[in-house]
């Protein structure tokens, strides 16, 4: 059989390696980590940096198609595997995807397509640009400082509300490039997977509703009805324009907020894409006939990508280290029996050995056969399990 390759170790490259592995591909991942996620499950380990050389050349050699699990891959090694295999998403895609001022600037170059904008924003790459924006930009504050590159999960974000905080941010922050975006008054937020094959075919999934706790992912909402109709079709073709005016190969997740600007469902902004399948897309392997991993595998490996349908309405509850946590702090495998024992429960486990705050460990998705008993199962588990977002549901 042929062997699919995957540059990073995480839940998505296990979830990945688990869907390729049923149509029946031998896997390969790249990681460092001798005990990470994906490396548990792959035929093939391949325990080195994501930069060496000596890994990639073996990568490619492996690999009838490559693709990445972690956006922050280094671009380069993309692009020395694209010399002798195809990759997918590219390292052109994946550079803009991992730099937000790059990211915005694709946003903005394709508004008029997409027909959304991002949040008002500067770039602060230097003491001068801090400066004029501290003269200039007081229409972004309150607002939020972001570093440009590597953040994730909330992290390398501060929220500002003067230029005095401001200049005090950039400097926490190391002085590196970032970008100064305005708070925006949201009232909810959605995300969009899309799926595009090396012949320009695309396909979709309609949009999830997102709740973020403390700046992480703490619940998704996926049936119909989860946001008015006129705001989920708006986001879909916006992301599908996206994905579309960059050429994208592969499986990309599009974020979006929606903005309380008096219109009566509010407005839709572009926040930031990942390159990659998407946390807020688990839902897919437990609620479709086509999961967002099942489509990564095709659209990389050249096979036809069907249109999913989703089955069942569903919701999605991320499960961080905290769960872990005991009262007193000590570390201790949470009792999963009562929340299996609930109806159309689906857990799903990352294989990480250690658990930490905030760590994504695994999530849980509850199905039903109507959005009414799904929210109710979904309130028993995540008062079972106590996490964050109860009220939300
Ligand atoms: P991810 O883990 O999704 O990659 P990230 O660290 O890249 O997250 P963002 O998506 O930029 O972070 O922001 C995290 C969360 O912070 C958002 O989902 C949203 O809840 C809030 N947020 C970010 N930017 C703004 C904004 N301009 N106005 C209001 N809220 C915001
Ligand atoms: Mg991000
Ligand atoms: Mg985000």
């Amino acid at each position: 059989p042929a062997t699919l390759g995957v540059l990073g170790g995480g839940q998505l490259g296990r979830m990945f390696v688990h869907a390729a592995q049923r149509l029946g591909y031998f896997t390969a991942v790249l990681e460092p980590d001798p005990q990470s996620p994906a490396g548990q499950v792959s035929h093939h380990h391949i325990q080195t940096d994501y930069d060496d050389p000596a890994g990639l050349r073996q990568l490619a050699q492996l690999c009838q198609a490559i693709t990445t699990e972690f956006e922050n891959v280094p671009a380069q090694a993309l692009q020395t595997l694209a010399l002798t295999r195809p990759v997918a998403p590219g390292a052109a895609v994946v550079g803009i995807a991992q730099n937000r001022i790059e990211e915005k600037a694709h946003f903005t170059a394709c508004a008029d397509v997409s027909g959304v904008s991002c949040a008002p924003y500067a770039v602060i790459e230097t003491r001068a640009q801090l400066q004029a924006v501290q003269e200039k930009r007081a229409d972004l504050l309150p607002g939020i400082l972001k570093t440009a590159r590597m953040g994730y999960d909330g992290k390398g974000q501060i929220r500002v509300k003067t230029a005095g905080e401001l200049a005090a941010a950039w400097a926490e922050l190391g002085g590196v490039a970032c970008v100064l975006e305005k708070m925006l008054p949201l009232t909810a937020e959605c995300s969009v997977l899309v799926a595009r094959g090396w012949d320009g075919r695309v396909v979709s999934f309609a949009p999830q509703r997102n709740v973020h706790v403390d700046g992480i992912l703490a619940v998704t909402h996926a049936y119909e009805g989860n946001m008015p109709l006129d705001l989920a079709n708006s986001a879909r073709d916006a992301a599908v324009s996206i994905a579309q005016h960059l050429g994208y190969v592969g499986v990309l997740c599009v974020e979006f907020f929606v903005v309380d600007d008096g219109s009566p469902h509010g407005g839709l902004v572009v926040n930031e894409m990942a390159p990659r399948p998407h946390n807020s897309g688990h839902y897919t392997l437990d609620a479709c006939d086509v999961s967002q991993f099942d489509l990564q595998v095709h659209a990389m490996a050249g096979l036809p990508l069907p249109q999913p349908r989703q089955h069942s309405p569903a919701i999605m509850l991320n499960l961080l280290g905290d769960v872990w946590l005991d009262g007193s702090g000590q570390l201790q495998e949470p009792d999963w029996r009562p929340v299996l024992s609930l109806p159309g429960t689906h857990l799903h486990l990352y294989g990480k050995l250690r658990a930490l705050a905030g760590r994504k460990m695994g999530h849980l998705t509850i199905t039903g056969p109507d959005v009414a008993s799904v929210k109710t199962v979904a309130r028993r588990a995540a008062g079972l399990l106590g996490l964050p977002g109860l009220d939300a549901i």
